[in-house]
């Protein structure tokens, strides 16, 4: 605790990617080693052009996602931890290249998430960018439909995601590196730091001050520039880290 109650705890930033998500039962899609990367047909579902031009592609996307076990799955430990440590009063970003929304779900408030790759959870038209639930486009296929279109317009519906050939979300990206520049603790979870321009978010906290902390089984290429590297898993080494830093703060 600081002895001065006026000033306030510092911010820490947490950027977390497929390795955060393991633990709920979900595997590894879009990473360098992903389960989409190393099958061409799962990728082309994944990959904006294909996707838009191929009636086909959107069918069997819509196929996928309905069996996918994603949107069922629960947040694990490790994203309870990152909500007790925001709710124990230290000001907490998250910004995730994760898709699930389970930061969100193990009660994140929605502001305090950056989803540098969207959400699985909602779909948008391509046309009018109309927003709705994901459950509700795939209870439409359940029903028969194979390419649900936009009901307001009639448009392409895709998951609000960035697939693959689909430039990131200035305005989220944006916001990620003014939190990453301001932070004084950045914590690195489940990544690769491989996929850019996401991993480069860890080196320009670095440049700017942050304590840099990497929790990953495998090195990643910001190793160098760590304070602090830590190899156990996840579910338990990251509760421990975050409460070992609201005890600091
Ligand atoms: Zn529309």
């Amino acid at each position: 605790m600081s002895s001065d109650a006026t000033r306030r705890a510092p911010l820490v930033a947490i950027l977390s990617g497929a390795g955060i998500s393991t633990d709920s039962g979900i595997p590894d899609y879009r990473g360098p080693q992903g389960l989409w990367r190393r099958d061409p047909e799962a990728e082309k579902l994944v990959t904006y052009a294909y996707y838009m031009n191929d009636p086909d592609v959107r069918r069997r996307s819509w196929l996928m996602r309905r069996d996918s076990e994603a949107l069922r799955a629960r947040p694990n430990a490790a994203h309870d931890a990152v909500t007790r440590l925001e709710r124990s009063g230290v000001p907490v970003r998250v910004i995730t290249q994760n898709v699930d929304g389970l930061h969100q779900l193990a009660g994140m408030p929605d502001r305090k998430v950056l989803e540098l790759h969207g959400t699985a959870r909602v779909v948008q038209c391509t046309r009018c960018q109309a927003r709705s639930e994901m459950a509700e486009a795939l209870a439409r296929v359940a029903a028969g439909e194979s390419d649900p279109a936009c009901l307001a317009c009639g448009g392409i519906l895709k998951s609000a995601t960035v697939m693959f050939g689909q430039g990131l979300d200035p305005v989220v990206l944006g916001e990620a590196v003014a939190v990453t520049k301001a932070c004084e603790i950045f914590v690195a979870v489940g990544t690769s730091l491989q996929v850019q321009p996401a991993a480069s978010l860890a080196g320009l906290a670095a440049e700017h001050g942050a304590r840099l902390i990497i929790v990953n089984a495998e090195p990643t290429p910001y190793d160098p520039l760590a304070a602090e590297l830590i190899r156990e898993p996840i579910g338990t080494a990251l509760p421990a880290l975050l409460d070992r830093i609201a005890a600091e703060v």
